[in-house]
């Protein structure tokens, strides 16, 4: 795209906001490329280990300076394509989109919401500063979106993730003052996009812009509704107009005394090799005494859910007993991932719900809500016999476990276990076993495969299985 293509209105708008010398240094920034970027998922990749060099080497990584996960890569090498994005080793993600979550920073352990979550670039790195440790609860209003979202956390192999499909109002009524952190990437009018996406520029209007704002001042009163005292709340979007930022989070100030700003940031693509972002992070004063009433029925809510995991569902502690019984014998010397969370048994899936301190969940926390992915999905329960989920394959560390049947990127074989097809393995194989991809000597899991008679027959779901080039 060149700055001639660019909406009149949105020039005179830029330009009015930056003056006249830097705003067409601005403007101009539209005739360069955009920037590429990934993600290094470091709950599967050590930093410094020969599996990151490998990946560093192989797409010609370059640091982005913000983030210590993200680096710049170059397009020819097209890592979106290969087997180890398919392995969730990195997460393909705008360079300035990192920002955000540097600054929420969050920490193991902890309560956290990502508000507004597809296709899941913060909430994947909010994942993995968490360490699988705490609970994510990660939201998508569209349906077909959420299932995007639900896809890529499974890839990545984050398992304390609950994905939530559902309109603000409807989380913030039933979990005020639940979170540490608040991740609010909202909807946004885009102009940050324009390089990337000829049809957000399509999509722009100066009423567009007015809209945007509205909607999120909206969601923000539910943000902040969810945010305990004392806790962060970030705020971005990738667009540049100061109503959509600056003057948003200004309002937000003046409404909420109790709420104060730490930082306020700005990603411009003629100053940085970025496409562009704002990020606000603010804190609730830990003294909020405002807001007794939601801490009553906060207080009133976590105690019918407590009360409600003292009778945890007889049929999923027989299928986490099944589970359980199934990895000692099939997986023998693999860390179970189970975590002391909650089992709970949709039909026959088994789920594990993530333990939270300060938000005790329960099926009935849940219940009347979409949830795509109630935590970690470890398997089916079917007459009494166990059957991994393709989740489950994506958190194990496939280094830990003889049942591995690894394959080099670049293979025929790797390229057909992609696609759906059966393989060969020796004929004294038998059971199940995780089919993985070596990456600097290194296994990492693609999803599952059953061993008899020298077949492993193909257990990669059907919505990820890939055509052969
Ligand atoms: N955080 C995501 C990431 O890093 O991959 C990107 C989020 S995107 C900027 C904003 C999201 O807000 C979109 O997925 C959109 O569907 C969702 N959204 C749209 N309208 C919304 C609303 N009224 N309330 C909450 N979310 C909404």
């Amino acid at each position: 795209m060149s700055t001639t293509s660019l909406p009149e209105s949105f020039r005179a708008q830029m330009i009015s906001m930056l003056g006249e010398a830097e705003g067409r240094s601005f403007l101009n920034s539209y005739d360069s490329s955009r920037t590429y970027g990934l993600r290094i998922n470091t709950r599967k990749i050590k930093p410094g280990s020969p599996a990151d060099n490998c990946i560093r080497q192989l797409f010609r990584l370059q640091p982005v300076p913000w983030c210590d996960s993200g680096y710049y890569y170059d397009k020819e090498t097209r890592p979106g394509k290969h087997p180890y994005h398919a392995a969730g080793l990195y997460y393909i993600q705008e360079p300035s989109a990192m920002s955000a979550v540097e600054l929420l920073a969050p920490e193991p352990g902890e309560t956290v919401l990502d508000l507004a979550a597809a296709p899941g670039g913060k909430t994947t790195q909010i994942a993995m500063k968490m360490m699988g440790e705490g609970l994510l609860i990660s939201n998508e209003i569209h349906p077909q979106r959420a299932k995007i979202l639900a896809e890529n956390v499974e890839r990545c192999g984050a398992g304390n993730v609950v994905v939530t499909q559902a309109a603000p109002g409807e989380l913030s009524a039933r979990f005020p003052l639940a979170f540490d952190r608040i991740m609010l990437d909202a909807p946004c009018s885009g102009e940050g996009m324009f390089r990337k996406d000829p049809d957000a520029m399509a999509e722009w209007s100066p009423e567009s812009v007015e809209m945007c704002a509205a909607r999120q001042w909206d969601i923000l009163h539910d943000a902040i509704k969810m945010l305990k005292p004392g806790g962060y709340l970030a705020y971005s979007t990738c667009t540049f107009n100061r109503l959509e930022n600056e003057e948003t989070i200004s309002r937000l100030l003046e409404c909420y005394p109790s709420m104060k700003l730490l930082a306020e940031k700005r990603i411009w693509p003629h100053l940085h090799k970025a496409e562009g972002h704002f990020i606000a992070l603010l804190q609730r004063d830990p003294e909020d005494g405002n807001q007794r009433e939601e801490k009553q029925r906060s207080h009133k809510q976590s105690h019918k859910l407590r009360k409600d995991n003292e009778q945890p569902d007889k049929s999923a502690k027989l299928a986490l007993a099944a589970y359980m019984k199934w990895m000692q014998n099939d997986m023998a010397g693999m860390d179970n991932p189970f975590g002391g969370g909650i089992p709970l048994l949709f039909g026959e899936s088994l789920y594990v719900l993530p333990a939270s301190k300060s938000l005790p969940l329960s099926t009935y926390s849940f219940a009347g809500l979409k949830v795509p992915r109630a935590g970690l999905h470890l398997g089916e329960y079917k007459k009494g016999r166990f059957q991994p989920a393709h989740a489950l394959a994506m958190v194990l560390s496939a280094n830990d476990t003889s049942r591995t049947w690894t394959l080099k990127a670049g293979s025929d074989e790797l390229s057909a276990y992609l696609h759906g097809d059966t393989l060969k393995v020796p004929e004294n194989y038998h059971g199940w076993y995780i089919v993985a991809v070596e990456c600097g000597g290194e296994s990492f899991p693609l999803g599952w495969g059953k061993a008899s008679n020298g077949q492993l027959k193909n257990h990669l779901p059907k919505g990820l299985r890939q055509p052969i080039f």
